[in-house]
């Protein structure tokens, strides 16, 4: 079985990498997980799983200099699959290769969370929201944030993409629940958790450890997990879905 998430947004900073990872942790109780860095224009996961000195990366993979399998590390109970900061890496490298690098990920792993860009201007940025089985969506609880969300959900259910569920992150404020109600009357997924402004997550970042490794008893670690706990993972088969990649046509002009 294997279902692929992409975590999206409309812009950058809302916490996508913060997401991938700490829902990644928490899956990976219940599952195979693996976690790819999918933002290969703005890498910034590696930093997040203390694999900034690894040699090979996603973005040897898609330059066809590497394959999948040497770019793999296990890391805090999943597979992450990190990707280079460089912009000579990113020019060499060919984002319609993640076709392949998900389809040959998908025969051994039940969850896949695809890290994605922000915008979606751009074949490499479309290209996981056109592909996952379902979206995560991560939101800021501003006008802002929601309407840009909003853009990635109509973008993502044209290509049949489904929305799995909102994931609010950097909340400060007590009204959170109003909003979230508000906010999901507009949208196709459940709220699956409101992740609170986090000193945590910032030391985290900086220390180069996921939030569940590094705060495992903080409130914004605790609410990743109940965002975990409310995402049931759908158990596509591993043939069909590595089909369905190798054969995606991504759209020539977003
Ligand atoms: P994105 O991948 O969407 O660009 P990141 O996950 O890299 O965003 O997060 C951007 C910055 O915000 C990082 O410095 C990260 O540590 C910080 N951050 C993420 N989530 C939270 C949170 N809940 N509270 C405080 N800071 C956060
Ligand atoms: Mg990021």
């Amino acid at each position: 079985m294997v279902e692929v998430f992409a975590v999206a947004s409309g812009k950058g900073g809302t916490g996508k990498t913060t997401s991938t990872v700490a829902l990644g942790m928490a899956l990976a109780g219940r599952y195979d997980v693996t976690v790819v860095d999918a933002d290969t224009g703005m890498a910034n996961l590696l930093f997040h799983a203390g694999l900034s000195d690894v040699e090979t990366t996603l973005h040897d993979v898609l330059a066809d200099e590497a394959p999948v399998d040497t770019a793999t590390y296990e890391r805090f109970g999943m597979t992450v699959v990190p990707c280079g900061t460089s912009l000579d890496g990113f020019r060499d490298s060919d984002p319609t290769r993640l076709r392949e690098v998900v389809a040959t990920l998908a025969a051994d792993t039940d969850v896949i969370l695809l890290d994605s860009p922000p915008a979606l201007d751009s074949r490499a940025a479309v290209l996981p929201v056109v592909m996952a089985d379902r979206a995560v969506v991560v939101l800021q609880p501003t006008i802002p944030a929601i309407s840009d969300g909003l853009k990635v959900q109509e973008y993502a259910t044209s290509y049949d993409t489904d929305i799995a569920g909102l994931l609010f992150n950097k909340v400060r404020d007590d009204g959170i629940d109003e909003i979230a109600e508000k906010t999901e009357r507009y949208f196709e997924g459940p709220t699956l958790s409101a992740i609170p402004e986090s000193e945590c997550a910032r030391e985290a970042r900086r220390a180069g450890r996921p939030l569940l490794a590094h705060a495992p008893e903080s409130a914004a670690a605790e609410a990743y997990r109940s965002a975990a706990d409310a995402l049931t993972v759908r158990d596509g088969e591993s043939d069909d879905v590595a089909d369905r990649f190798r054969s995606a046509v991504i759209p020539e002009r977003p």
